[in-house]
């Protein structure tokens, strides 16, 4: 049986919001110093229209929830959030197995791609997203394993030089210092992963 959608969007939403002054501490060392409140305004609306999302069959509202962080989010991040979770919403069947899953983030990170014209090592939040998506499609994946690869994935964006993003324009000076993006999609994996196992 899927996983019911309330926990995972509440507390995704709540370590977003929490961490806000972490992505932005992030984004301004690469950045423009707007990572976290970009994320912060955009998961605080989520919350807000939480009972109408949960409400929609599950395809609709993951497309609400990506449609929101295109619009309130804003900046390089939202649109690609917001393509993130709406093809989840497209691809997911309503009682979706962990095949699709794995499917349908696999098929994120590809539009992701497409959509920032990006690829992996760029030091972008495609730098945890990929590998995560090829370690669910390997089969052998557990939720500790993900938890740990998403962690391993954002700390080997430090050592990256930006080639996509704001971050790129800083060229070498970019090196030694986390990406942001690839921060906010470890937090919404962990999230995930805590309430899947119970600890959230
Ligand atoms: P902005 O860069 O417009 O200020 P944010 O600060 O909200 O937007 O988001 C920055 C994050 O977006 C980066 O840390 C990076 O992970 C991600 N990002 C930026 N450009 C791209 C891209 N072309 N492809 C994938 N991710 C990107
Ligand atoms: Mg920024």
């Amino acid at each position: 049986m899927a996983p019911p959608l309330d926990p995972l969007l509440e507390t995704v939403a709540q370590r977003i919001i929490a961490a806000a002054d972490e992505l932005t501490a992030l984004d301004s060392a690469i950045g423009d110093a707007d990572h976290g409140l970009n994320m912060k305004r955009g998961f605080e609306a989520v919350l807000a229209e939480k009972q109408a999302i949960l409400a929609k069959p599950l395809g609709e509202a993951l497309k609400t929830i990506g449609m929101t962080l295109v619009m309130k989010v804003g900046g390089a991040s939202g649109p690609l959030y917001g393509t993130l979770f709406m093809t989840l919403g497209k691809e997911l069947p309503e009682d979706p197995s962990p095949a699709d899953m794995a499917r349908a983030l696999a098929a994120a990170v590809a539009a992701l791609k497409a959509r920032g014209k990006a690829d992996f090592n760029n030091k972008t939040m495609l730098d945890v997203l990929g590998p995560v998506a090829d370690h669910l499609a390997s089969g052998g994946a557990s939720l500790a394993s993900v938890r740990a690869l998403a962690a391993a994935r954002a700390e080997a964006t430090v050592p990256m030089k930006a080639i996509r993003g704001r971050a790129s324009f800083l060229g070498d000076r970019s090196v030694g210092h986390m990406d942001p993006g690839a921060r906010s999609s470890q937090i919404m994996i962990e999230a995930i992963c805590d309430v899947l196992e119970g600890k959230a």
